[in-house]
């Protein structure tokens, strides 16, 4: 199954992946874990991306572009991929149509997550991610079971630096003005699958595999 999870920042995209990816036995595609993984790593990309993450905009789209042919074009994906987080452009959505087309795929669907803008920065802000294994909790409303410690690994919790406050509300305006136009543009293309992600983890999850049986 080849699908997209779309949503603005917070909605849960991530949250919802780790289970997508395992039941559906596909990889997961972050573009922000990718960059992420680069920053770690001191690499090029990495520097590049660093300073457009830390100011809660977007790292330009002809490097974000750049990252996800390279993956998509790994034999893993031909049976299919979840991307999280890419497209977050038109010029990306129109781009990955194209990348698509030339390795012979066609994405079976676009999950958009629904969550309203005032509850999102909530859930951006107490949010923490294991640095081990990336599996993410929230520090009310997902808390892990002892405080700071990953239940899956045992590995250590940290907040992320654009979930200050400040740098999640930037990242809602850009996502604004940027992306939530793709939500018109998948719905014209007849593959959008509308999901209320203010819902509990797992009801959320229910409603995107029902709504994946039925709508493919
Ligand atoms: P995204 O990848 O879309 O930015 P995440 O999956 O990282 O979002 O979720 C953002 C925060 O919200 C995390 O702290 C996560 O634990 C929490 N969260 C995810 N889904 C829900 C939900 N359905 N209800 C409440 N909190 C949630
Ligand atoms: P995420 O992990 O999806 O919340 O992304 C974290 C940050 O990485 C974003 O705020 C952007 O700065 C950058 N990023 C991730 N995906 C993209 C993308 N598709 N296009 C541009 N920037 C991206």
């Amino acid at each position: 199954m080849k699908i997209i999870l779309m949503g603005p920042p917070g909605a849960g995209k991530g949250t919802q992946a780790e289970v997508l990816v395992q039941k559906l036995s596909i990889p997961h595609i972050s573009t922000g874990d990718m960059f992420r993984a680069a920053i770690k790593n001191q690499t090029a990309l990495g520097v590049k991306a660093k300073e457009y993450m830390d100011a809660g905009g977007l790292v330009p789209d002809e490097v974000t572009i750049g990252i996800v042919e390279e993956r998509l074009s790994q034999p893993d994906c031909l049976a299919g991929f979840l991307l999280d987080g890419f497209p977050r452009t038109v010029t990306q959505a129109d781009a990955l149509a194209k990348i698509l087309h030339q390795l012979g795929l066609k994405l079976d669907g676009v999950v958009n997550i629904e969550v309203d803008q005032e509850k999102l920065i909530a859930r951006l802000t107490g949010r923490r991610v294991c640095r081990q294994c990336g599996a993410t909790y929230h520090v009310l409303f997902n808390p892990p079971t002892q405080e700071g410690v990953c239940d899956k690994c045992g590995g250590e919790l940290y907040q992320r630096s654009d979930d200050s406050e400040a740098t999640a509300r930037n990242r809602l305006a850009v996502y604004n003005q940027q992306t939530e136009p793709l939500i018109a543009y998948y719905r014209t293309e007849g593959l959008l699958v509308e999901i209320n992600g203010d819902q509990p983890i797992e009801q959320v999850l229910d409603d995107i595999l029902a709504s994946l049986r039925n709508s493919l």
